[in-house]
C-alpha cells in the first residue's frame, strides 16, 4: 500500500455521521443562502482569528479578488506577491484588472522577502496592495512587510488558505494587515464539502466594500453602490459542514505539526525539511528541499511514497503570462522550484505511515 499524499475518504468515513446530521438541518431549516448558518460561521471564523469581521465567499480565490479590490487606495493599480504559492494571487488580480509586481523569496523558509518587497515598491509607484501568502502553513513575517509597505501608503493583504490557525507573537494569521483571505478547498486544513472562502478584516470600510462586492456591487438589495462587484456566496450547507469541522481544527494541526517534527528529526543530511516548528506552522503541506530530487523521487517511488511539487511553475514562467513577465528574473524562487518536493503530510496519516515516510528520509 502506497503512502498516499492525501486521503480525503478517511476523515469523511470518520465524520459522516456528523456531517450528514449538518446538512439534513440545513434542508430542514429551508435556509439555503446567506441564513444562519453562515452568519454563525462568520462569528466563529472572526473569533478563532481575532479580526472583528469574516466575510464568507464562494472561494479562496474569489476571496483574494475582493479583497484587493476592497483594499486598493484609489490611484493605485498593481499587486505585489510571490510567484512560488500557486499563481492564486495573480489569477486573482487579473481578473480584478490589476497588474502584479512579483517579488523574490527567502530562502530559508521560501517566503515573501521583506527586503526584496522594499525593491519593488521603490520601483513601482503603482502597486496598492502587498499579499503576503502564509505558504506551506507557515506565518510569513507581515509585521516586516506592513513596515516596508506603510511609508508608500501601500495595504497589506494576508493569504491564509495554507495557513488557518497559525499563530504569530503579534496574533493569529488573519488579523496581521489590512484583510486576509481564506481557502475552504476540501484538501485545505479546514475543507468543505465543495468550494468556499473567506474575507477577516477589522477594518469598517473594507467589511462595507466586501459584503457589497459579493453580491453584484449591492449596498442595498437591488441597488448597485460599488463597481467590481461579483456573485460570491458561501452556501448554507458548506457553513454548516466548517462549523461542524472547526472544532477539530486544533487537533488536526497539532498532529501535522507533529508529523513535521518526526519526519525533521529523521531526515538525512541530503536533504532539509522547509521551516516546520513552533506555532507559527499549522503543517499544510510537507516540503523538503535538496539538490538531488531525481533521486530522492526515485527513492520514495521505491519505498512507496507519493510525492508532489508545490509548486513546479513560478507564476512568471506559467505559459499564460510568461509574456507580461518577460524579463522578470527571481533567483530565489527559480532555484527553490527545482529543489523542493512535497510529501505526506496530512492528520489521517496513520502511525506506520509516518514512520516509513519518515524511514525513506532517513535512508536517503
Ligand atoms: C488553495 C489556495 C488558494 C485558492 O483557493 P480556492 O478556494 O481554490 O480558490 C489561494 N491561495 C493559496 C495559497 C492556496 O493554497
Amino acid at each position: 500500500m502506497r503512502v498516499e499524499l492525501g486521503d480525503l475518504s478517511r476523515s469523511l468515513a470518520e465524520e459522516r455521521a456528523d456531517l450528514l446530521t449538518a446538512m439534513a438541518a440545513v434542508v430542514d431549516s429551508g435556509w439555503l443562502v446567506h441564513g444562519p448558518q453562515h452568519a454563525a460561521f462568520e462569528r466563529e471564523l472572526a473569533d478563532l482569528v481575532g479580526a472583528s469581521h469574516a466575510l464568507g465567499v464562494a472561494s479562496g480565490t474569489d476571496a483574494l479578488e475582493l479583497a484587493l479590490k476592497a483594499t486598493m487606495p484609489p490611484g493605485r493599480s498593481a499587486v505585489a506577491t510571490v510567484a512560488n504559492a500557486g499563481g492564486y494571487t495573480t489569477t486573482a488580480a487579473l481578473r480584478a484588472g490589476l497588474d502584479v509586481a512579483l517579488v523574490d523569496i527567502e530562502p530559508e523558509a521560501l517566503l515573501i522577502d521583506p527586503t526584496d518587497v522594499a525593491r519593488v515598491l521603490a520601483e513601482r509607484a503603482d502597486v496598492g496592495v502587498v499579499v503576503v501568502t502564509h505558504l506551506f502553513g507557515r506565518a510569513a513575517d507581515v509585521a516586516a512587510v506592513r513596515a516596508v509597505a506603510a511609508p508608500h501608503g501601500v495595504a497589506v493583504v494576508e493569504d491564509c488558505a495554507q495557513a488557518i490557525g497559525a499563530r504569530t507573537a503579534t496574533g493569529p494569521v488573519g488579523s496581521l494587515a489590512d484583510a486576509a483571505a481564506f481557502s475552504f478547498y476540501p484538501t485545505k486544513n479546514l475543507g468543505a464539502l465543495g468550494d468556499g472562502g473567506a474575507i477577516t478584516t477589522t477594518r469598517a470600510d473594507v467589511v462595507e466594500a466586501v459584503a457589497a462586492l459579493r453580491q453584484y456591487g449591492w449596498g442595498a438589495k437591488y441597488e448597485v453602490t460599488l463597481p467590481g462587484g461579483v456573485n460570491s456566496r458561501l452556501d448554507e450547507i458548506q457553513a454548516a459542514v466548517l462549523r461542524t469541522r472547526l472544532p477539530r481544527l486544533a487537533a488536526g494541526n497539532a498532529r501535522r505539526r507533529e508529523i513535521a517534527a518526526t519526519y525533521s528529526r529523521a531526515a538525512s543530511p541530503r536533504l532539509r525539511v522547509v521551516a516546520s516548528d513552533g506555532p507559527e506552522y499549522v503543517g499544510h503541506l510537507g516540503v523538503v528541499e535538496t539538490a538531488e530530487r531525481a533521486a530522492l523521487t526515485d527513492h520514495l517511488d521505491a519505498a512507496g511514497i507519493a510525492w508532489g511539487i508545490h509548486y513546479p511553475v513560478p507564476d512568471h514562467r506559467q505559459p499564460a503570462w510568461a509574456a507580461r513577465f518577460s524579463g522578470v528574473s527571481l533567483p530565489r524562487t527559480e532555484a527553490a522550484a527545482e529543489r523542493i518536493l512535497t510529501i505526506p503530510l496530512h492528520p489521517e496519516l496513520r502511525p506506520d505511515e509516518v514512520e516509513r515516510v519518515g524511514r525513506a528520509l532517513a535512508t536517503f
